[in-house]
Order: structure tokens, then C-alpha cells, then sequence
């Protein structure tokens, strides 16, 4: 095999252990990086600790935690499991740990132990690595994948993986040159959005609110008046609308509804959804008789965080000035509508180079799934964030780009062995 030469181009997570694996199988590699130091995003990850994948028992799993395409990835996720990485990473002698979630982080807590690890595993299997240089150009010759060209020469090769991954977090090299590249070839790339986004919301409120963090809410998206989808969890207000984990993992199903339509995609937030209407009401009531000599705004403190509740009061119509004792069962009734259906209107979500990935990339149809194999070019390959593939957060998206990249990575080796 060392006469068959693979061109990895990227080295993230997709594009190293692709050349890891490729380099193991013994195939000549060379990887080819635009930045100074090979994955750089990875460096970032999970807060600097990298979230590396996820434990869940069952490859399904991973595939509910990926809307963006998750079934696509059926195949890649049975090739290389979350173990398949489990007998990698202990083979390679990096210890990593469980944490809440089925999180798997490194057990220095480190993410740039990870990737120093992909740097000794590479330099140990021979793979070349050259930093500073940026592909321009795949190279096509009779329909087939011969090399690619960079700003600093020209190369031959068997076959050549694209891993330059997606748009976001510019600065660490995804800045979307791959998707580029391979639209010039005619392939097909989806729109281009954030995902695990923070969103922008019409309220002005929301600002004075920022930095409040709940926990334990629910928020529901409706869109043209309908209820869609609810998730609960924890969230934060910022001086431009909402973030928090619940926010991001709502962010990819409001992009696509507001790539479609602008107007009516809101979001309602209850604030005690492990309550009834009616426990809620016999809450308040209780709540009302302790404080029945105060103002209503005082009347609150002990089921809201202080600074939420003028927000609440003035959407339910109130002043906040109101004697408790002065408080209709009609006036309850819209307390307890408002603190369980908060309603904020969504915008816009931040821009795609704030998102932690990016939703779109190559069309999925172009790609054959067993293979990762561009289906109207042999020899060339694709994994990772540049194809249209973006999961939820918990180690999910890595495990997508090392699954697709050791996918990639074995069978341009295995098409290459009768060559
Ligand atoms: C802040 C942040 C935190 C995250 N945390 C987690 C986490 O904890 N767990 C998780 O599962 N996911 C996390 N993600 C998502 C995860 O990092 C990405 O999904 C993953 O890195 C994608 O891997 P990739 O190899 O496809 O792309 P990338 O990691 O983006 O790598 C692409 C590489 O290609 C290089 N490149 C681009 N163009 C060229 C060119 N023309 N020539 C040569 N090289 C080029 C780039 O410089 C880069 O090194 C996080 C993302 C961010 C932004």
C-alpha cells in the first residue's frame, strides 16, 4: 500500500482520524492543514475539555441526536462506534471518563491532550502533516480524483479526502474553503445555516434580564400559531435574546423555519412545567395568603427569580402596584397562563460563524453512505461537518466527524488495495 498515496485536507477531527486510519491500513498520507497547528477547533472543545463522544449504549442514539441528517449516518455510526473510539483511545493511551449525560471527556480534562494525541499517533504511523498550507483546488482527471492543488504546489494522488469542515469559529480554519471547492466540481451544497446557536428575540426585556440563568424550564417553538416541538432543560437570557444548552438544541429546527419565513416562529417558556395549571393556581392562591398585605410585585418572591418578576406582571397586564388581596381569580388565571407560556419572539439566530456547527454542506445524495465516496467522483471523499450533517451537543458531532472519518479513510484504503 505505500505506493497508493491518500491527500487527507483538513486535520480536525474528521480529517485526523482519517489519516490515522488510512496511515495504520498503510497507505502513504499526507495531510494537508491552512492553519499553523493541526485541529485547532478541537483545541476548543467542550470548554477546552473536549467532549469527545457520547457513552449511550446504542448507535440510535446517535442518530436521534443528530436532526441534521442523522439516518445518513446509519452506516458510518455501525462501521465506528462510540467503542470502536473506546479501543482507539485506549489502544492510544488517552484515559477519559463519564460524566452527567453520557459525556465523555479526557480524564485530564483536556482537549489538547486529544489532539497532541493525534499528532503522535500520525508522526508514529509516518503520515506526513504540512501546517500553513491551504488547498485551493481538487484536482479531476477523466472523472476521477487525481491530487489537489495549494498555494504552494501541486500534488498527485490515489485518492483524496475532504475534511475541511464547516463554516464556523473562522478563526480555526473552517471557514467553508471545501464547500467552495466542491461546488466548482458541480456537487451540491444546502443551505448554509448555524446550528447550536444562541437566537436573537424581538422583546427588549430580554436585556434587562441578562445573565439570568433558569433551570428546570420547558420551552416550546410554535410556528403559524402551531406548538411543535418542546424540550426542557436550562437556559439564559442575553442582551440580545436567549442561549443556554435547551436554546441551542432548539437553534436547528428554528433555522430551518426561519430560512422558510421570518414572521411567526416564537417560543414559550414555562417556568414551572412540573406544575398543573390547577397546582400552579392553588400555588399562587397559598403564596397570596402569606403575602395578602403586600404589593403584587412582592407577592412573587417566593415561586420566581426577583428580577423575572416585572417581566411576568407587566404580561399579564398588572403595574406590579396592585394590593394582593385586591387579586381576581381571572387575574391568578392570567398569572399562571403567562408564567407557564412566557411567550418571546424569535428573529434571527446569530450568525453561523458564532454557531458551535454548522447546519448544510454537501448534499447528503451526493455521498454514498457506506463509503463517504462522492458518488460522481471516484476517488474523492468527504466526512465530517462539510457535509450536511449537525448533531445536538454531548459529544455527538465529534463522534460524526471520527465515524465518517474512519469510514472515508478504510474504504479509499480498501478501494485502492487492487489497484
Ligand atoms: C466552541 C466549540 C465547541 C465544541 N465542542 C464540542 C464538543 O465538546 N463535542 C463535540 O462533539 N463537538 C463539539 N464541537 C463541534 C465539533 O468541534 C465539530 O463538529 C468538529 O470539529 C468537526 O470536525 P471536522 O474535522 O469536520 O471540522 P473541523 O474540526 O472544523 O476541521 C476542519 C479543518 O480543515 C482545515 N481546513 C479548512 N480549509 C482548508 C483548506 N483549504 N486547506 C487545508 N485545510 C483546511 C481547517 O483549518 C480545520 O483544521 C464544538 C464546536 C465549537 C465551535
Amino acid at each position: 500500500m505505500k505506493d497508493k498515496h491518500i491527500i487527507i485536507v483538513g486535520a480536525g477531527a474528521a480529517g485526523l482520524l482519517a489519516a490515522a486510519t488510512a496511515s495504520r491500513l498503510g497507505a502513504k498520507v499526507t495531510v494537508l492543514e491552512k492553519m499553523n497547528l493541526p485541529g485547532l477547533k478541537m483545541g476548543i472543545t467542550g470548554k477546552g475539555r473536549c467532549n469527545i463522544t457520547n457513552a449511550a449504549d446504542s448507535m440510535d442514539d446517535f442518530i436521534k441526536n443528530t436532526p441534521g441528517n442523522g439516518k445518513f449516518l446509519y452506516s458510518a455510526y455501525q462501521q465506528f462506534t462510540n467503542k470502536d473510539l473506546f479501543a482507539l483511545l485506549d489502544e492510544w493511551g488517552l484515559a477519559y471518563k463519564v460524566e452527567r449525560g453520557g459525556r465523555v471527556f479526557p480524564q485530564s480534562d483536556s482537549a489538547l491532550e486529544v489532539r497532541n494525541m493525534f499528532r503522535r499517533v500520525l508522526e508514529e504511523n509516518g503520515a506526513i502533516l504540512h501546517t500553513k498550507e491551504a488547498v485551493t483546488r481538487i484536482l479531476v482527471e477523466n472523472g476521477h480524483a487525481c491530487g489537489v492543488r495549494t498555494d504552494r504546489a501541486t500534488y498527485q494522488a490515489d485518492a483524496v479526502v475532504l475534511a475541511t469542515g464547516g463554516c464556523s469559529y473562522p478563526a480555526t480554519g473552517s471557514s467553508g474553503d471545501g464547500l467552495r471547492m466542491v461546488k466548482d466540481l458541480g456537487l451540491t451544497i444546502t443551505d448554509i445555516r448555524p446550528s447550536l446557536v444562541p437566537m436573537v428575540t424581538k422583546e427588549t426585556w430580554v436585556k434587562d434580564l441578562m445573565g439570568l440563568s433558569l433551570r428546570n424550564v420547558s420551552v416550546t417553538a410554535w410556528r403559524k400559531g402551531k406548538k411543535k416541538t418542546s424540550l426542557f432543560g436550562e437556559m439564559m437570557f442575553t442582551h440580545f435574546g436567549l442561549t443556554g444548552p435547551l436554546i441551542l438544541s432548539l437553534s436547528h429546527t428554528i433555522g430551518k423555519w426561519l430560512l422558510k419565513d421570518k414572521t411567526d416562529v416564537w417560543l414559550t417558556i414555562n417556568l414551572k412545567p412540573a406544575l398543573s395549571p390547577d397546582v400552579l393556581d392553588k400555588r399562587l392562591q397559598r403564596d397570596f395568603q402569606k403575602y395578602h398585605k403586600k404589593q403584587l410585585v412582592n407577592g412573587l418572591v417566593d415561586l420566581l427569580p426577583k428580577r423575572l418578576i416585572p417581566i411576568i406582571l407587566a404580561e399579564a397586564d398588572f403595574t406590579g402596584h396592585e394590593a394582593v388581596a385586591s387579586l381576581t381569580k381571572e387575574g391568578r388565571q392570567r398569572l399562571v397562563e403567562i408564567i407557564q407560556e412566557l411567550p418571546v419572539t424569535v428573529t434571527a439566530l446569530r450568525p453561523v460563524e458564532e454557531a458551535i456547527v454548522t447546519a448544510g454542506g454537501i448534499s447528503v445524495k451526493e455521498i454514498d453512505p457506506k463509503t463517504m465516496e462522492v458518488k460522481k467522483i471516484p476517488g474523492l471523499y468527504a466526512c465530517g461537518e462539510v457535509l450536511d450533517i449537525d448533531a445536538f451537543t454531548g459529544g455527538y458531532n465529534l463522534q460524526a466527524a471520527f465515524s465518517t472519518g474512519y469510514v472515508a479513510a478504510t474504504h479509499a484504503v480498501e478501494s485502492l488495495q487492487d489497484k
